[in-house]
Order: structure tokens, then C-alpha cells, then sequence
């Protein structure tokens, strides 16, 4: 089922999440519509408000009202980047649906290639970083060991440098959706799902404007969020350091028996003693914290919200979205 049989009437979703972008909206809005009317397909422009506090919902259905292409989903509040492109995702109704940030780091011209890779066959299309530029040295050098790390401990391989910038098929799509898991690593899930994937080198450009929304807090939390969704090792980890200190222990035990029975010099050896004790403490701390961690996976799986709340849709067809999860949609 290759989507290479004619172009018309073929459709493509793009999905924008925009939080507080009002300063870079402008511009991006102008540059994607130039995309849309450079693609030889339909396109729809799909921008998920994920609850800014600035003016961007508002501009956003002004561009909408203006704009027969381009939709706007505002959620109740802030969800975060990977939930709001969630949200895009669904409601797209594309034979093929593309990942753009709102702050035009992802060149949107570069789309064109990923479709032509798309019509060679290839089911996801994903943008690797050739460059980045205008990123501080700090964000630079840990994205770059965040990488290599995750790929050492996941279960599946994921595409080094790669961010969510990408092209993905109706299929691959279909599969996400299916996937209902509350922690979303998108990027993750879409290389775990399988089919053609290839990569498209891009040059990742400076943010347009404002500022990123990515402070550190969030981004550790997102580091977090990846490796513990996408691999079990970090427990593996727990219990070698436990093997590993209890050997140690082990050890210890013997010589300190050993001083007691053949020595006097027994009384001695506090600091050995606070070594072990503390060395101990700290991994059983780091191990249960582990645990911890996943069992609060395991809790917010259970409670089985929806992943988000949509308070409205602006600019789709007057039934909304069609859509196989259906979100908690507040309606007056
Ligand atoms: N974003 C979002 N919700 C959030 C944080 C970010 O929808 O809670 C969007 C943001 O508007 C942007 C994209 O996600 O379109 C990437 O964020 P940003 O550019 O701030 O991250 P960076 O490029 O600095 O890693
Ligand atoms: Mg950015």
C-alpha cells in the first residue's frame, strides 16, 4: 500500500505545538503556508495551544479564521511538548503527518524532502542535526550524551541527534495511536513501531524568536522520562550495585573477623566501618528510588486519565476530528 499511486487527493497533516510562542508565530505561520502552497499535495497546518499564557491562542485562531488549511487545538493547560504533539497527532487526518516546532529550528522547506523520501517508500522520515546552531555549549554537549546514553541502555535502537522533527506514515501513525502509554517519548515510540525509517540531514537553526521552553528542569525530567519508558536497565543497574556492595560487605565481614580473632588491634577500623555504612545507605537509597520511579509509572498507568483535555478545536470539519482515542473534550 504505497502512497505513490497518484498525488492527488493525498494529504498532509503538519502538527505545530506552541507553547508561549506568541513573538515566533508570525513568521512561522507565513513560512508554513508558503510550504503548504509549495507541496503538490493537500496540506493542513494543525497547531496544538499547549495552555500558553501569552496571546499565541488567540493569534492562532486569527490565523485560523483567515485560513481555510489551518486548524487549532487548545488544551486546558499545559501538558508539555510531547503530550501536545500527542494531541496533534490524533486529530490529524493526513496519509502522512509531520512534526514541526513552532520556533522554526526545524526549517519547514525541508519538508519537501521528507515527502519525496516518502514517495520513494520510506515510512518515517526523521531529521537528524547536522549542526545546531545558535544552542549554548551546555545544552549542545549534554543532548549529545543524552543520546549516546539512552541508545546504551534502551531496549530499542534510537536514531542518534534526532529530534522530533519527522515525516511519518498513516501507518506509523495508526501505530502510535494505539500505543496508549501516559510517559510519551515520541521520538522513542516512533522507532520502536518499526517499518521503513530513514534520515534526512538538516542544519538546525536558531530559534525565531523568544525564548526556549525548555528549561533544565523540564529537560532532565524529559532525559528521565526517555530512558525509564524505554528500558528496564536502570533496575539491572540497581541490582549489580547491590551484588556488587554486598561482595564488598562480604569481604569486609571476613577481615573483620579475621582482626578480631587473631589480631587486638579489633577496636580500630571505625572509618572502614562509616565507609560501609554510608556506601551501603547511598546505594539502597539509589535503588529504592529506582523502584520508586517506575512504581509511579505504574500508578499514573493505572489511574487511566485521559492524556489530555482539549477545551476547544477550532477549524475542522464541524464534527472535529475523527479520531480512534477520544481525549476528554470540554464542551458549554
Ligand atoms: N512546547 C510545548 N509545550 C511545552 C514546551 C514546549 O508545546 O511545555 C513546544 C514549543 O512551543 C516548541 C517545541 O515544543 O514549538 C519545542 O520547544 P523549544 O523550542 O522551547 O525547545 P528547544 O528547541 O529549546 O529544545
Ligand atoms: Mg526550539
Amino acid at each position: 500500500m504505497k502512497p505513490s499511486a497518484g498525488t492527488e487527493n493525498q494529504r498532509l497533516s503538519i502538527v505545530v505545538p506552541c507553547y508561549n510562542e506568541e513573538d515566533a508565530l508570525g513568521e512561522t505561520v507565513r513560512r508554513l503556508r508558503a510550504l503548504c502552497d509549495a507541496l503538490d499535495l493537500d496540506a493542513e497546518l494543525i497547531f496544538v495551544d499547549d495552555g500558553s499564557a501569552d496571546r499565541t491562542r488567540e493569534l492562532l485562531k486569527g490565523h485560523a479564521a483567515a485560513d481555510a488549511r489551518i486548524r487549532v487545538i487548545g488544551l486546558s493547560r499545559n501538558f508539555g511538548h510531547q503530550i501536545a504533539v500527542t494531541a496533534g497527532i490524533d486529530a490529524a487526518a493526513g496519509d502522512a503527518v509531520v512534526l514541526l516546532d513552532a520556533d522554526l529550528q526545524d526549517p519547514p522547506e525541508a519538508v519537501l524532502e521528507m515527502v519525496a523520501k516518502w514517495r520513494e517508500g520510506f515510512d518515517v522520515v526523521y531529521g537528524t542535526r547536522t549542526e545546531r546552531v545558535g544552542e549554548s555549549a551546555f545544552k549542545l554537549t549534554t543532548a549529545r550524551a543524552f543520546y549516546r546514553l539512552l541508545n546504551l541502555v534502551s531496549d530499542v535502537p534510537i536514531p542518534l541527534d534526532t529530534g522530533d522533527f519527522r515525516l511519518m506514515d498513516r501507518k506509523v501513525v495508526e501505530a502510535l495511536k494505539a500505543m496508549p502509554e501516559k510517559d510519551r517519548f515520541v521520538r522513542g515510540m516512533v522507532s520502536w513501531v518499526g517499518f521503513r525509517q530513514t534520515a534526512l540531514p538538516y542544519r538546525r537553526e536558531e530559534r525565531v524568536a523568544g525564548t526556549s521552553k525548555y528549561p533544565l528542569r523540564k529537560m532532565l525530567r524529559f532525559g528521565v522520562d526517555a530512558i525509564l519508558s524505554f528500558s528496564t536497565r536502570p533496575l539491572q543497574v540497581s541490582v549489580a550495585l547491590g551484588m556488587i556492595s554486598a561482595a564488598l560487605a562480604l569481604l569486609g565481614i571476613f577481615y573483620a573477623v579475621f582482626l578480631r580473632l587473631f589480631t587486638s588491634i579489633w577496636v580500630e577500623g571505625w572509618t572502614a566501618l562509616m565507609i560501609a555504612v554510608l556506601f551501603l545507605g547511598g546505594v539502597q537509597l539509589i535503588s529504592v528510588g529506582i523502584l520508586g520511579e517506575y512504581v509511579g509509572r505504574i500508578y499514573s498507568e493505572i489511574k487511566r486519565r485521559p492524556l489530555y483535555i482539549v477545551q476547544e478545536y477550532v477549524g475542522f470539519d464541524q464534527d472535529g476530528p475523527s479520531m480512534s482515542r477520544s481525549p476528554y473534550v470540554y464542551s458549554k
